[in-house]
């Protein structure tokens, strides 16, 4: 229908004969003379409307309004030198319209899609399609088809293979819920959508497959945040014969070669990738993906203390807990009565029991906790900090988990208040060596990372005995404080898979029942594997300088799981559910 888009035509264009089609971006209608600015995937074209040029379209030009969708025939001028528009990479030239075709009209639309920011979220999602011909939107969606791109040319060059696994599966236990999708066929049985590929993909191993990659859609039935989805999309990666290393660089080098190509304004800090266990992670930063853009970290003063008669540190340090400091230097003065109690309700969001801090003005040390410490719990203290004038320290103790992550937000909302963030810069980097298994809020067991992870060698005798000083060969790629990335080392050995099973209370029965597939497959040979999968979605979303991962997304659901737009989920007629067997109790 046309031979050029709205993005295409500049001064060497002048005087061709020309079809646009696009939509209506903005009229200006002067009686005489009308002007559109005609927009389309690719651009914005300025049409002219002139009764001596084409009689024909000026007529019809003054029932153009926005977002009509139209098609113009014309010509191509070049327009003087000083009436050049610098804000259209078109603005060279503009197109004196001969014909006018409208293909469609539309209402007025319920927000502007010229505006930068709209506020009404529930809105957008309503009319997502509209939303998606904003220009912000519209770049995001093409950030992601490139980002995609690069990552399926990169891993292609690399030699790994594309392989689609199927979405509707048996469940694969990553430790979210799924959703189940009933069947028609075999009443009361159920299919399961995949939390992620992990089971199929480490079977594709077992096939010899070798190196598999897939840009996958996952589900989890959990409850919503900010930057979560009922669904979302990984890149996942799985590969046969290779160590922790050779996953760490393959995919260090695709986050660097990614920012290099699309955020070259980003500088790495240090230039360098940083690796951290777990432990090291947790006691330094308070976090298993620390945001080291900023150089906060934490002393652990437990051993101080250890005899303390401070009751509020005692207690939490004879049941074997620690007490972790964080020394803000020179910021003393910063922070009012108000900014720390704010300080504190973040604590306590993480469970901390209270905040406490030391800070130094006037070369006098104020603290509300200070009658209850030692002269030399004090000094030990200011020593182990090496604390100054100006300064002030957070404390939080608790058990390891609590002290650690508490403090950890503790430390981001200080480096939110005091600007610490440096926004050109970007840090990267891994976190290693997670624990085996945690305790899940009603105290049983689960697996940290998931069922498939090995455990070190070096920690395999504690499986029977300590079981959480138990780690594994696991890794996430943390970029800003975010976890871009996660997987690890997989159980190649039979007997190990079913012992882990077995740990985390699944029966033989059970076992047999749920991963038979993978015990069975487990008997006829298989590689030494490990793998990898990217959060997408949050990768684009940094990388579109975006607060929420809905942001990237052609069609999210909205923060309650829903699909505005859609309508979904909804209810479905009662002969489709007799068809399913399934009855809906609706008292
Ligand atoms: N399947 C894991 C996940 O979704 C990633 C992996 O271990 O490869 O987190």
């Amino acid at each position: 229908m046309r031979t050029h888009t709205c993005g295409s035509l500049r001064k060497d264009d002048d005087g061709k004969s020309v079809i646009l089609c696009g939509f209506v971006h903005k009229r200006r209608d002067h009686g005489g003379l009308v002007f559109i600015d005609l927009r389309d995937r690719y651009g914005i074209t300025q049409i002219v409307f002139d009764p001596e040029k084409g009689s024909q379209a000026h007529e019809v030009a003054h029932k153009l309004r926005s977002e009509f969708v139209i098609k113009v025939s014309g010509n191509v001028v070049a327009r003087p030198d000083n009436m050049l528009n610098k804000n259209l990479d078109t603005g060279d030239i503009e197109i004196y319209a001969t014909e006018l075709e409208i293909f469609s009209e539309s209402q007025t639309t319920p927000f502007e899609i010229d505006a930068d920011n709209l506020v009404n979220e529930e809105l957008r999602l309503k009319h997502r399609y509209l939303d998606l011909r904003r220009e912000k939107m519209k770049s995001n969606i093409i950030t992601r088809h490139k980002v995609i791109k690069y990552m399926r040319d990169f891993l292609d060059s690399q030699d790994f293979l594309e392989i689609e696994t199927p979405i509707l599966i048996k469940g694969t236990p990553e430790g979210s819920r799924e959703y189940i999708v009933p069947s028609r066929v075999y009443p009361g049985n159920f299919y399961v959508l995949p939390q992620s590929p992990q089971q199929l993909k480490q079977l594709l191993m077992v096939a010899g497959m070798d190196k598999y990659f897939q840009i996958a859609r996952c589900f989890r039935d959990e409850d919503q945040r900010g930057d979560r989805q009922p669904e979302f999309t990984q890149l996942d990666m799985e590969l046969s014969f290779v160590s922790q290393e050779d996953i760490i660089k393959i995919n260090s080098d695709l986050l660097f070669d990614i920012l290099t190509k699309f955020r070259p304004d980003l500088s790495i800090k240090d230039n360098q990738v940083f690796t951290l266990t777990y432990d090291e992670a947790m006691n330094r930063f308070g976090s298993d993906k620390p945001d080291l853009r900023f150089d906060l970290e934490f002393k652990d003063a437990s051993s101080i203390f250890q005899n303390t008669s401070f009751n509020a540190f005692a207690g939490a340090l004879k049941s074997g807990g620690v007490l972790k400091v964080m020394k803000v230097a020179g910021a003393a003065e910063k922070f009012s009565r108000k900014d720390i109690s704010e300080l504190e309700s973040v604590a306590k969001i993480y469970k901390a029991k209270g905040l406490a801090y030391i800070s130094k003005k006037d070369g006098e040390l104020n603290s509300p906790i200070l009658k209850f410490l030692s002269d030399l719990e004090v000094e030990s203290l200011l020593k182990l900090t090496e604390f100054n004038e100006g300064d002030i320290m957070f404390f939080a103790c608790d058990t390891f988990d609590i002290a650690c992550n508490s403090l950890g937000h503790v430390r981001n909302a200080v480096a939110k208040k005091l600007n610490l963030i440096d926004e050109s810069v970007c840090s990267i980097g891994w976190v290693t060596d997670f624990p085996m298994f945690e305790v899940n809020d009603d105290g049983s067991m689960q697996a940290c990372h998931h069922p498939f992870t090995s455990p070190k060698k070096e920690d395999l005798e504690f499986i029977d005995t300590d079981i959480f000083r138990v780690r594994t060969n696991s890794y996430d790629l943390v970029m800003n404080g975010y976890e871009i990335a996660g997987g690890s080392v997989r159980i190649h050995e039979r007997d190990l898979q079913a012992k882990v099973f077995d740990l985390l209370g699944i029966s033989k029965e059970d076992a047999k029942e749920r991963f038979g597939h993978i015990l069975t497959a487990f008997s006829y040979g298989v590689p030494p594997h490990a793998g990898i999968a990217w959060g997408l979605d949050r990768l684009i979303m940094i990388l579109c300088n975006e607060p929420n991962i809905r942001e990237v997304i052609a069609f999210p659901k909205d923060q309650k799981a829903k699909d505005v737009m859609l309508g979904a989920p909804s209810k479905m007629p009662i002969d489709t559910l007799e068809e399913l067997s399934i009855t809906i109790d609706t008292e």
